[in-house]
């Protein structure tokens, strides 16, 4: 009877460890065409300098996607949307960027805990206007200094306000900024979540 009960036990430890490997993501496109697309690693300008994704994807959680729909309505409804520089980072792509920049405050190590884009639970976004006309934040996305951090205020009182209006935004919806990164939302509750290495599924 235990050698019964420890069977069972197996099987199911087996059967569900293959499950946290799979990604269950989904494209960002395929829930809202709402959102303005700027995918940086898909290009060289970024601040690794090369093409680092396959395609310009945006892959999420399903949890997070439909947060982040909520919070776009949110932006519509003041005249913006979000534009999105990236979603779900898959694991290689992070020992790539670590392996070029191993400087832990910008880029999470791979080898600890790894990222919340990893999980496909994290955004790097920006607001745009609804006709897509450019929204000042203060510095571009992905400026590594005291400039891009949340507490820094030595701005105008509009660029104060943008960033105001995408954090007060984002915090309504369920998403969690990080200090050193005015364009960096992860999702609250993403503890869950595996972290994942599929590749973003490019045709
Ligand atoms: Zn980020």
């Amino acid at each position: 009877m235990l050698k019964l009960k420890t069977l069972i036990i197996y099987s199911l430890l087996f059967a569900w460890i293959p499950l946290q490997g799979q990604s269950e993501l989904v494209d960002m496109a395929d829930v809202s065409t709402e959102f303005d697309y700027e995918i940086r690693y898909a290009t060289p300008n970024n601040f690794i300098g090369e093409i680092l994704y396959d395609c310009a994807k945006c892959l999420l959680q399903p949890d997070v996607a439909d947060a982040l729909a909520k919070a776009n309505q949110y932006f519509c409804e003041r005249g913006y949307k979000i534009k999105l520089y990236d979603c779900y980072r898959p694991l290689d792509v992070q020992k790539k960027m670590w392996s070029l920049f191993p400087r832990p405050t910008y880029v999470a190590n791979p080898y600890g805990k790894g990222s919340i884009h990893n999980k496909g639970a994290a955004v790097d976004i920006s607001l745009v206007t609804l006709d897509g006309c450019f929204v000042d934040m203060g510095t571009d996305y992905d400026y590594f200094g005291r400039e891009a951090h949340i507490d820094y205020y030595d701005f105008s009182e509009k660029i104060l306000s943008n960033r105001r209006l995408l954090m007060e935004g984002m915090r309504a919806h369920g998403f969690k900024t990080i200090r050193s990164e005015w364009w960096h939302y992860s999702f609250q509750k993403n503890r869950s979540y595996p972290t994942l290495n599929d590749p973003l599924p490019c045709d």
